[in-house]
């Protein structure tokens, strides 16, 4: 194969472009595994990336695709060998190094996760990093004391990618779930995630501003940002914590110190892109056991063909895909 196919994002003598091409094996960039890519993924940066000014791609050209699935066909490293099946998220996969929205994908070992034997490369990308950020959220309020008894966990931009694992996997790990959405048409689709309340996600928002509210939440999963996450730490019980990742809803807030100092509520960041390979290998195979998201195929990711790639794009920065995007490449 002197060729492979991809979708790949430009700087041209007009501006910008995006869209599928040949790429020559020749210009692959460095790496020592070779990966026949089965499946990727849509997420919102990819979204991001496709556009003349998302400002995620750090050079052009860049084959797109923060996340990929598929089998070893070459390797120059030990830990890898021919027919290996493997998933990459983050590090600079479609953002500083060729990504995962192609035929052929050669990256650092270092950047690879084998496959656990309980999660096929379909599965894999339908949580992708969405779903690894919903899971690290997790990992990381546990890590600061959450348990189920604790009280109900908020999560926002439930309809969307890391939302609605994040539903998943609370419910999957015993919590009880509280769903705030945009969307009132996904009410029965978030129940049968396993959240027990959906909420308007205006309905945190108080009539008259304050940074303390009624204390409701043991914890929150918050990709939404903004305004928003005001209310979502004014809302709260003491020493709770919000586990953020997401700007859906912008990247600002006007914060107050209230919650903190008062009632010893904690921000915890998440970053899913340089995550410790230690902890990658460590949720990647809590997800594929217990918690594997029941309906991950069925009900919360959809297929597509490679062909559909550039209006998926589209959508998710508008706002309208519900759960998540896997996209069949191989
Ligand atoms: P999706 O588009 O799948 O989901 C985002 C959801 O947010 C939407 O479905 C919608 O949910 C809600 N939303 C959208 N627009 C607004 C708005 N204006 N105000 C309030 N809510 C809104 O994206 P992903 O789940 O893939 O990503 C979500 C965010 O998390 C993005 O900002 C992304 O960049 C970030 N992210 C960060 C990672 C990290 O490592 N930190 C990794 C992965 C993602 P609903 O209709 O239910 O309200």
């Amino acid at each position: 194969m002197e060729k492979y196919r991809a979708f790949a994002a430009r700087k041209t003598a007009d501006g910008f472009s995006a869209g599928f091409e040949q790429r020559k094996m020749e210009e692959m960039p460095e790496g020592e595994v070779t990966v026949r890519v089965a499946y990727s993924s849509v997420n919102y940066k990819d979204g991001l990336a496709a556009t003349a000014n998302g400002k995620v791609v750090a050079a052009y050209p860049r084959t797109l695709g923060i996340d990929l699935a598929g089998v070893v066909v070459q390797s120059s490293a030990p830990r890898f060998r021919e027919g290996d099946s493997v998933v990459a998220t983050g590090y600079g996969l479609g953002v500083s190094h060729d990504g995962g929205f192609a035929e052929l994908a050669r990256l650092p070992a270092d950047w690879l996760v084998p496959l656990p034997e309980s999660l096929s490369p379909k599965e894999a990308m339908a949580l992708g990093t969405a779903g690894f950020t919903a899971a690290l959220s997790l990992r990381r309020l546990e890590d600061n004391g959450l348990r189920p008894d604790r009280g109900p966990v908020l999560v926002t931009g439930a309809s969307g990618g890391v939302g609605g694992i994040a539903v998943a996997l609370l419910a999957r790990a015993g919590y009880e779930v509280t769903a705030s959405t945009g969307r009132a048409s996904e009410r029965d689709y978030l129940t049968r995630l396993g959240a027990t309340d959906v909420i308007d996600r205006a309905a945190l928002a108080p009539e008259k501003p304050s940074p303390l509210l009624k204390q409701r939440f043991a914890a929150a999963i918050d990709p939404v940002g903004g305004e928003g996450l005001r209310h979502v730490l004014g809302s709260l019980q003491y020493g709770g914590s919000a586990a953020v990742s997401g700007m859906a809803g912008g990247g600002e807030w006007q914060a107050s110190v209230f919650p903190f100092i008062l009632r010893g509520v904690n921000l915890l960041g998440i970053d899913s892109v340089a995550c410790p390979m230690e902890t990658r290998l460590e949720l990647w195979r809590a997800m594929a056991d217990e918690w594997k998201p029941a309906g991950l195929l069925t009900d919360i990711a959809q297929e597509i063909g490679f062909d559909e790639l550039p209006e998926r794009l589209a959508d998710i920065l508008r706002g309208t895909i519900r759960g998540r995007t896997v996209v069949r490449i191989g």
